[in-house]
C-alpha cells in the first residue's frame, strides 16, 4: 500500500508554526509588511493573490495589494518597484506571474531587490542558493523538500531525478535535492531514453507541464513521486503531471493533485517571510 503525502496538512502545520513565530516576533515589536503587485484581471491570477493575502492575514502579517490596469506600461511597473524597494516598511515584494505580453517578466523580476525577493526568482537569489550562501528560496521546489522531510522520506543517498528543467521549478528542485545530498538527474524535452531514467529514481519530481504525462511505465516499483503540475480539465477537475490512478498502485509515496504540492507555495512563501533568507 502507498502512502499518499497530504500537501493540505502539512502546509497547515508549516502555517501554524508560522503564525506562532510571527506572534512571537510581533511581541518583539518585529513585524513584517509583504507587497503584492497583479498587473490586469486574469481570473486564476486574482485567486493566487487572494490566497496570498488570506495566508499573510492567518500568520499575522501585512499584506498590501497593488493592483494596477493591464495597459500599465513597464516603466510604471519599474517605478513602482523602486518605490517598494526603498521603502524601509516592506520587507518582501510580489509581483504575480504571468505579467502581460508587453511588459518584459525577467526585468521585472530582476528590479526586485535580492533583499526584498521573497519568491526567491532573483539571480542573486538563484545563486546564493546553488553555491550555499543563505538566499530566498523558490518557494515550490522548497516545498517538495518539505513534503519529503515532513513525510519521513530521507533524501541523502538516493537517485532523484527531477523532468523539467524550468528556471522557477526544475533547476531549483535540482539545486535543493543535491543540497540535502541526493544524487541528482535532471531531464528535458531532448533527454534520450527518458523512460530508462525516470525508471531509476528513488524520488521521481516530475515538473513537465503536460497533464497525465508520466504512466506507470517511467516509475519504478516502490519509488517515491512527486507531482508538481497543475492543469484543469474540460470538466474543470484539476488533474497534474502523473496520471495517479496507474502510477499510485507502483509507488510507496505520492503526492495528490489536488492537495499535494500546490498549497505548498503559499506556505513556503510565508515562510520566506517570517523566517527570512535561509538556506
Ligand atoms: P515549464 O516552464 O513549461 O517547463 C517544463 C519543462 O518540462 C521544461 O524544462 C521542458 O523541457 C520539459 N519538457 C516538456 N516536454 C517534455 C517532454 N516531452 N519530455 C521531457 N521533458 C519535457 O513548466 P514549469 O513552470 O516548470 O511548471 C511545470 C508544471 O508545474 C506545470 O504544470 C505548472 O502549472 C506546475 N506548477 C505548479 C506550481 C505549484 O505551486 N504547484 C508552481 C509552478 C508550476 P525544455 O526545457 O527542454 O523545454
Amino acid at each position: 500500500m502507498y502512502q499518499i503525502i497530504d500537501g493540505k496538512k502539512i502546509s497547515q502545520e508549516i502555517r501554524d508554526e508560522l503564525r506562532e513565530k510571527a506572534a512571537a516576533l510581533k511581541e518583539q515589536g518585529k513585524t513584517f509588511t509583504l507587497a503584492v503587485i497583479q498587473v490586469g484581471n486574469d481570473p486564476a491570477s486574482s485567486v493566487y493573490v487572494n490566497n496570498k493575502k488570506n495566508a499573510c492575514a492567518y500568520v499575522g502579517i501585512e499584506s498590501l495589494v497593488y493592483q494596477r490596469k493591464e495597459d500599465t506600461s513597464q516603466e510604471e511597473l519599474l517605478e513602482l518597484i523602486g518605490e517598494l524597494n526603498e521603502n524601509p516598511q516592506v520587507g518582501g515584494i510580489l509581483v504575480q506571474l504571468p505579467l502581460p505580453e508587453h511588459i518584459d517578466s525577467d526585468r521585472v523580476l530582476m528590479a526586485i531587490s535580492p533583499d526584498k525577493d521573497v519568491d526567491g526568482f532573483h539571480p542573486v537569489n538563484v545563486g546564493n542558493v546553488s553555491i550555499g550562501r543563505p538566499g530566498f528560496v523558490s518557494c515550490t521546489p522548497a516545498g517538495v523538500i518539505q513534503l519529503l522531510k515532513r513525510s519521513g522520506i530521507a533524501i541523502e543517498g538516493k537517485e532523484c531525478v527531477v523532468l523539467g528543467r524550468s528556471n522557477i521549478v526544475g533547476k531549483p528542485m535540482a539545486m535543493l535535492l543535491l543540497r540535502e545530498n541526493g544524487t541528482v538527474t535532471v531531464c528535458h524535452s531532448r533527454t534520450k531514453n527518458l523512460k530508462e531514467i525516470t525508471r531509476r529514481a528513488d524520488i521521481l519530481v516530475v515538473a513537465v507541464g503536460k497533464p497525465k504525462f508520466v504512466t506507470a511505465d517511467y516509475v519504478k516499483e516502490g519509488a517515491v513521486v512527486i507531482d508538481v503540475g497543475i492543469h484543469r480539465n474540460a470538466d474543470n477537475k484539476l488533474c497534474g503531471d502523473v496520471d495517479f490512478d496507474s502510477v499510485a498502485p507502483h509507488t510507496s509515496a505520492i503526492t495528490p493533485v489536488p492537495g499535494g504540492v500546490g498549497p505548498m507555495t503559499v506556505a513556503m512563501l510565508m515562510y520566506n517571510c517570517v523566517e527570512g533568507r535561509s538556506v
